[in-house]
C-alpha cells in the first residue's frame, strides 16, 4: 500500500485486460465445443447422513478444450450464460445425464435421484419444462427420481412466474433442489412461498463451520429451519470427518463431499452402484 495508487491500478487494469482476453479465447472454444459436443458428464454421489446409504448423484460437466486442458464450469458456466451457449448446453446436460440414468436403472435396482445443475438462463426460457418432458418420455424416466437444482438467481427478476414454472414441474413430480443455499440474497424471504423439496448449504458454511462460531451458529440455525419448513438438506463440500460428525448432530440429513465421494465418470458410477 506504500507504493504509488498508479502501479496497483495498472496491475488491476492488467487483470482485468487479462481475464477479459482469456474470456474471448473461451468464448471462441466454446462455440466450437458446442457445435462439437465436446463435454462429457461426472457424477457426484449423495449419501443419508444416517446410515450412510446412496441418496442419489449430481450431473457435474466437464469440458477439456481443443488444446487437451480441462476448463472449470465454474469458469466457462457463466461466459456461456452470457453469450446464450448455455441453452444447448444445458439441454445437452439434461438428455445425456438422463439416458446415462436410465442405462442405470435398468441394471440397478436401489433408489437413488438424479440431480441436475439447471441455469437460470436455461429455466427461464419458456420451453424449458417442454424441454425436460420430452426427455424424460423419451427415455421412460419417472419424474420422481429427477432433481433440479436452481439457484436463487432463477428468481430474481420475476419471483411469481418463475414460482409458477416451479409449481408445475413439481406437479409433474420431479423435485425442486435450491442450491448454494446462503450466498445469494435474501434467502430467508424466498423460503417462504418457494415450492422446494431440498435445500444445499453451501460449501462456504461447511468449510467455517467448525472454524467460526457464527459460521457455526448460522449453518446449525439453518439446518434447524429448513427441517421445521419440512424440506430435507443436504451439506455440501464435506471434506473432513469432523465436518461429517458435526453435520450429524445438528441432524442435517445428506451430505455430499470429496470425504465420501468425488465426481466421477459414467462407467465408474456403474461400479459404484453395484458395490452399494
Ligand atoms: P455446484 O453446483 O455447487 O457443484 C458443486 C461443486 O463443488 C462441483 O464443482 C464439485 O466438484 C465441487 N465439490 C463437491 N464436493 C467438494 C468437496 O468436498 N471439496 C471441494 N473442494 N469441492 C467439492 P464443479 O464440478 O467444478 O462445478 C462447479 C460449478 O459449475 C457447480 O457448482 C455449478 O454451479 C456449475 N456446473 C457444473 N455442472 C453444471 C451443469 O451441468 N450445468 C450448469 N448450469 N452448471 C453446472
Ligand atoms: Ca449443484
Ligand atoms: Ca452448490
Ligand atoms: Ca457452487
Amino acid at each position: 500500500a506504500k507504493e504509488s495508487g498508479k502501479t496497483s491500478i495498472q496491475y488491476f487494469d492488467a487483470l482485468i485486460l487479462n481475464d477479459f482476453l482469456q474470456n474471448v479465447a473461451i468464448e471462441n472454444k466454446l462455440k466450437d465445443a458446442v457445435f462439437n459436443q465436446n463435454f462429457t458428464l461426472n457424477f457426484q454421489p449423495q449419501y443419508h447422513i444416517k446410515d450412510r446409504k446412496l441418496r442419489g448423484m449430481e450431473a457435474l460437466i466437464r469440458w477439456k478444450d481443443s488444446d487437451g486442458k480441462m476448463i472449470s464450469p465454474a469458469v466457462f458456466i457463466p461466459i456461456a450464460e452470457k453469450n446464450g451457449a448455455i441453452v444447448p448446453i444445458g439441454t445437452w446436460v439434461v438428455e445425456e445425464s438422463i439416458r446415462c440414468f436410465a442405462d442405470w436403472k435398468k441394471k440397478y435396482t436401489g433408489h437413488f435421484v438424479l440431480s441436475l445443475n439447471i441455469s437460470a438462463i436455461q429455466y427461464k426460457k419458456t420451453d424449458f419444462v417442454d424441454i425436460v418432458m420430452q426427455i424424460i418420455r423419451k427415455y421412460d424416466v419417472d419424474p420422481h427420481e429427477i432433481e433440479l437444482e436452481i439457484t436463487e438467481s432463477v428468481l430474481i427478476d420475476n419471483f411469481t412466474e418463475m414460482t409458477e414454472k416451479l409449481c408445475v414441474l413439481r406437479e409433474y413430480g420431479f423435485r425442486i433442489s435450491l442450491d448454494d443455499f446462503g450466498t445469494g440474497y435474501s434467502s430467508l424471504s424466498y423460503l417462504k412461498g418457494l415450492p422446494i423439496d431440498t435445500l444445499k448449504i453451501d460449501k462456504s458454511f461447511v468449510d467455517a463451520m467448525l472454524v467460526d462460531d457464527n459460521a457455526r451458529i448460522i449453518t446449525e440455525s439453518i439446518v434447524y429451519m429448513v427441517r421445521k419448513l419440512g424440506f430435507e438438506t443436504i451439506a455440501e463440500g464435506v471434506e473432513t470427518n469432523e465436518q461429517f460428525e458435526y453435520l450429524k448432530s445438528i441432524e442435517c440429513d445428506c451430505i455430499q463431499g470429496f470425504l465420501l465421494g468425488k465426481p466421477i465418470p459414467k462407467d465408474e458410477v456403474e461400479k459404484l452402484l453395484l458395490r452399494s
